[in-house]
């Protein structure tokens, strides 16, 4: 009999959660104005909110937090995490920043400018919003198959190459660089082909015009590469990614997803000038070049996050968790983006809810239900996250309404994957009787999801 699949670690710190009664929780939700951001953790039973800087840290790690330097400037941490870079990654340059979007808003300083045009990939929100605060356009050029979520294709966050070179060909003036978001957020977690990268780079060399990685997720990238691409399957995911961002100029990352830390962030350059440029607004916004928003002791443990992360073993335990939740939802018969993606489930929220309106908020609707059912935090990503349109300020309905369930990385057992897996069987089995929504009764002018509130329609 052939041995069945387990997790490669084993578990020596445990962290208590607890569970609530419906009753606790319907009162929670209330004076959380609906909005699941606003309630406190305690709270929660399963956690998938995001998997943003919540993944459980190896004994490694925590080793590296001991022998971290807090020197102001010049730190061997700082020289730790350049070397990982510089050997993983293959950039020469870098700015530690302490999150993602810090590196997406330092960059950016130096690249956008007003009336701009910055296509790619579905944007992820905040690389959208920075891009969007500075008056500059971001233009999706996913492929037209992502957004069927029932098609199985094993690329979906491909750019459209046709489209992409049209957008550049028409502005090439206000075109400076392209965004490839790896794997796409926004799609659904859904990875870029190799073959696509390459393409990418054809086009940017036509024009003369940069491609920035927004690397949150590039070895789960690698990981798919080397699992559906022709070509790649002996190849070990270290080698694959150093293949992927040697067609990128320059790349942001938030290490909070796939280099496995709580807090941190960087930009990778190839050139002294752009560095020298965005060393100006790193200092400025972050903090010195060789800090830059990061303790010593965080800048180890990203660098040897970096090297465990890019372990085949360790993406496999990582996404096999992720599929076996999206073989139980399968099973149910509960509708989500196909394929499973990295990092998380989305449920295709409009197939589910088919009774509420898209003016009421179908993916946050299913999202307070399932709080209510089971104690399970998920996020909407749909119309409260797409936002207002900055010119006519009307509501945007995205072609999808997900209900992301992020899984983070080390944290859960399939135990839990079984009861998010039955809470949303058990709300799916009454959707018929789910007619009504939510009204917005506060929102903030700019990424309204986080501190929105809402009144039951
Ligand atoms: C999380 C994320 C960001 C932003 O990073 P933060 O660390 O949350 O600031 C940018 N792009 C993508 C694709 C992400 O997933």
């Amino acid at each position: 009999m052939e041995l069945p699949f387990a997790e490669s670690f084993k578990i020596k710190m445990i962290e208590p959660i607890r569970r609530s009664t419906r009753e606790e929780r319907e009162q929670w939700i209330k004076e959380a104005k609906y909005n699941l951001f606003n309630l406190s953790s305690d709270k929660v039973f399963i956690d998938l909110l995001t998997d943003s800087g919540t993944g459980a840290m190896s004994d490694r790690q925590w080793s590296e937090m001991m022998l971290g330097d807090e020197s102001y400037a010049g730190a061997t941490s700082y020289f730790k995490m350049k070397n990982a870079i510089k050997n993983i990654l293959g950039f020469e340059y870098f700015l530690p920043t302490h999150q993602g979007r810090a590196a997406e808003n330092v960059l950016f300083s130096v690249l956008v400018k007003a009336g701009d045009m910055v296509p790619g990939n579905s944007h992820f929100d905040t690389t959208k919003g920075h891009i969007e605060f500075r008056k500059a356009k971001a233009i999706d050029c996913t492929i037209a198959e992502a957004f069927d979520t029932a098609l199985d294709h094993p690329f979906k966050g491909n750019v459209d190459i046709e489209k992409l070179d049209s957008v550049i060909k028409n502005n090439t003036d206000k075109v400076t660089f392209i965004v490839v978001t790896v794997t796409c957020n926004s799609s659904g977690g859904q990875p870029v082909s190799m073959q696509n990268l390459r393409d990418i780079r054809n086009v940017a060399d036509k024009y003369g015009k940069m491609v920035v990685f927004d690397a949150a997720r590039f070895a789960e990238n690698a990981y798919f590469i080397k699992m559906r691409e022709e070509g790649y399957k002996d190849k070990t995911i270290k080698q694959i990614v150093a293949e992927m961002f040697s067609y990128a100029d320059v790349m942001t990352m938030s290490a909070k997803k796939d280099a496995i830390v709580n807090m941190g962030g960087f930009i990778g350059m190839r050139t002294e000038k752009l560095f020298k440029q965005a060393s100006v607004f790193n200092i400025m916004f972050e903090g010195y070049v060789t800090y830059g928003g990061m303790s010593g002791r965080d800048m180890n443990a990203l660098a040897q996050g970096l090297d465990e992360g890019t372990e085949f073993e360790t993406l496999e335990t990582r996404i096999k968790q992720v599929e076996y939740l999206g073989a139980r939802l399968e099973e149910f018969g509960i509708p989500f983006q196909r394929p499973v993606g990295g990092h998380a489930i989305f449920v295709d929220t409009k197939k589910v809810l088919t009774h509420v309106p898209k003016e009421q908020y179908i993916a946050q609707t299913l999202g307070v239900e399932l709080y209510i059912e089971a104690g399970v935090r998920a996020v909407e990503i749909g119309t409260i996250l797409a936002d207002r349109d900055p010119e006519t300020r009307e509501n945007r309905y995205p072609a999808l309404e997900f209900l992301r369930m992020a899984i983070p990385r080390r944290v859960y057992t399939n135990n839990h994957m079984d009861v998010v897996a039955v809470a949303l069987k058990n709300v799916f089995d009454r959707r018929e009787h789910i007619t009504k929504g939510f009204n917005i009764v506060y929102e903030a002018p700019i990424m309204r999801h986080f501190t929105v509130e809402l009144e039951k329609a």
